[in-house]
């Protein structure tokens, strides 16, 4: 029996309802150690074993019931028609309800993720805006006349931080991050935050709090991975000298 055909059977495997040659040849299977089939089967007996402890309008027979929790190491015992048929009602409902549970959740998730995205985008906006709004804040344009660069300017406020405007980023990989270093004069690269592009190709990113403009010396970008790095690994793309 091979993957595809186990798939179907790991509900029923998993109740404990599973007979005979099949459940046999799935035996043999999992004990030919299929990562993919004992996994399955794994979320199908938490599954079960959630709904049917759980859920009051499924409400197993007791027996039914420890037999799914002994399913874990799933040993038989001579069962009547009655009893599968029951289950294998149970099962469709079961499995309607995880469905319908599942369907929902996702959804509501993604519906909070949009909405924590939207505004956090809007809080973050209207600090860079407050920030180029103040007079102290110096600008420093940079990828002018250059062949493929990233473009556009460092804002530094030395009571408010550091904002980063750049269009023309180069694509990020899978896994990957950018971030930004203040390189003080004659010092090595300070880790200034991790970010990614606010629409393609584009990006802001901004360090709150003081800045010591008098001995900053460089604002770099490089290339890292997602979990950010303590010192650049990466040649930047983006160093723009900010002597004040
Ligand atoms: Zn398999």
């Amino acid at each position: 029996m091979n993957c595809e055909e186990l798939k179907d059977l790991y509900e029923l495997y998993a109740l404990g309802v599973l007979d005979g040659e099949e459940k046999d040849e799935a035996d043999a299977h999992l004990a030919r150690g299929c990562e993919t089939c004992r996994k399955s089967l794994n979320d199908a007996l938490a599954i079960n074993t959630i709904l049917l402890a759980s859920s009051p309008s499924v409400a197993p027979p007791r027996r039914l019931k420890h037999r799914v929790m002994a399913s874990v190491g799933v040993e038989r015992s001579g069962w009547g028609w009655a009893a599968a048929l029951a289950a294998a009602c149970m099962l469709v409902v079961a499995l309607w309800l995880s469905v319908q549970e599942r369907h929902r959740a996702t959804e509501l998730a993604d519906a909070r993720r949009t909405l924590m995205q939207i505004s956090a985008q809007r809080d973050s906006m209207q600090q860079a805006l407050n920030f180029l709004n103040q007079p102290e804040t110096q600008q420093v344009g940079f990828g002018k006349g250059q062949p493929a660069p990233p473009r556009g300017n460092v804002f530094v406020n030395p009571r408010s931080g550091v904002l980063l405007i750049s269009s023309n980023l180069p694509r990020l990989d899978p896994g990957k991050v950018f971030e930004m270093w203040l390189i003080p004069k004659g010092g090595a690269p300070r880790p200034a935050g991790l970010f990614q592009p606010t629409a393609p190709g584009s990006a802001y990113h901004m360090l709150s709090g003081p800045v010591d403009v008098s001995t900053l010396g460089v604002v770099a970008v490089t290339v890292e991975p997602e979990a950010g790095s303590a010192a650049p690994t990466t040649t930047p793309i983006i160093a723009v000298q900010v002597g004040f």
